[in-house]
């Protein structure tokens, strides 16, 4: 990117964080190319990352920062002069509508389609998930684990009304998950469930996932969902985190059936990427163990390539078995979910 494009991008209000490498350091490889990556992940681990492939390549990483949305829409009114060379994100729904969008390119690369499984990327090569997030059942422990509670369709049975505590159904999370039971089951047994769920509230929907693990741990709502993520922060954090994380119980949804829900974050190379080349050395070196490492750890994520682990804080959480459901399909799923959460009052 050159110097006055990212002026005027910084100028459009957008945050412009150009990698630490300015200049090529000692040993390392001299600065010979860049890649312009938008990104709606803001972790410092992924710095380390970009340092990491500059080192390696020669190749500058350039970044922007913003939310998906911000960033889809900034890449159509930018065209065809759109610096942007990948788009990162999280969860299938946001990869679903820059696809939607039209503004990715598909990669065919052997290096991405033998270190990703098949159900972790975009059929045709749109995008490539990177890591991946669990949306897990959590209780409180100090009431006794619930009788029955084993699977996502549970939380609808009525045995468990005023104690469900969620979030808001705008949250792609939710959406998400319940495109992946509209999948599994069907439009009209996904809406069963959630006029189910809705039923068994103890409060409107409010607050974030953070907020849910709070209320569970403070004994104020009993049961919730929640991505790993958001726990393994309290199962790896501080004395104060860490005695919240032992308040609550953790049950990884439909083991004995289709398996738990998973999701996505990912990245797309941008159709009108000018440094194309330079964009797929960097998804390929993204899949890498080394990068897999830093970039599921930045976020307490599990990685993506087959056969790595993730981090001591997310296994604490305990192992499972994942729902090999496309999330191709989970993004494809979004509208109708939508509608459902509508008609079912699930706010
Ligand atoms: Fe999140």
């Amino acid at each position: 990117m050159t110097k006055s494009a990212l002026t005027a991008l910084a100028l459009a209000g957008l945050a412009v964080l150009p990698g630490c490498a300015e200049e090529a350091q000692e040993g390392a490889a001299p600065i010979t190319g860049e890649v312009n990556i938008y990104s709606s992940r803001h972790y410092d681990t992924d710095l380390a990352l970009y340092d990491d492939f500059t080192k390696q390549t020669g190749i500058k990483v350039n970044r922007i920062e913003a939310d998906a949305d911000a960033l889809i829409e900034r890449i159509q009114s930018e065209g065809e002069f759109s610096p942007a060379d990948l788009l990162i994100t999280v969860d299938a729904g946001r990869l679903w509508r820059a696809e939607e969008a039209g503004i990715l390119a598909p990669v065919g690369s052997q290096v991405l389609a033998e270190r990703l499984p098949a159900n972790l990327r975009h059929p045709e090569g749109l995008w490539f998930g990177l890591s991946t997030r669990a949306r897990i059942i959590i209780y409180d422990k100090a009431k006794g684990a619930p009788e029955g509670l084993a699977n996502y369709a549970d939380l609808a049975d009525p045995k468990f009304k005023g104690q469900i505590c969620m979030r808001s159904s705008s949250n792609i999370y939710n959406i998400s998950l319940l495109s992946s039971i509209i999948a599994h089951k069907g439009a009209g047994e996904a809406e069963k469930w959630a006029r189910g769920v809705v039923a068994n509230f103890k409060q409107a929907p409010q607050g974030n996932d953070t907020a849910m693990i709070e209320a569970v741990a403070a004994g104020q709502c009993r049961i919730s969902l929640v991505n790993t993520y958001y726990l393994a922060r309290y199962a790896g954090g501080e004395a104060k985190e860490k005695a919240m994380f032992d308040k609550v119980g953790v049950i990884f949804p439909d083991q004995s059936g289709t398996g738990t829900h998973v999701n996505v974050s990912g990245a797309g190379l941008v159709k009108t990427s000018p440094n194309r080349e330079n964009a797929v050395k960097f998804l390929e070196y993204l899949t890498s163990e080394s990068a897999q490492r830093y970039f599921a750890d930045g976020n307490n994520e599990y990685p993506a390539a087959i056969g790595l682990k993730a981090n001591s804080a997310v296994e604490q959480l305990g192992t499972f078995k994942a729902d090999t459901l496309s999330v191709a399909t989970i993004g494809k799923g979004q509208a109708d979910a939508v509608k459902i959460f509508d008609r079912a009052g699930w706010n």
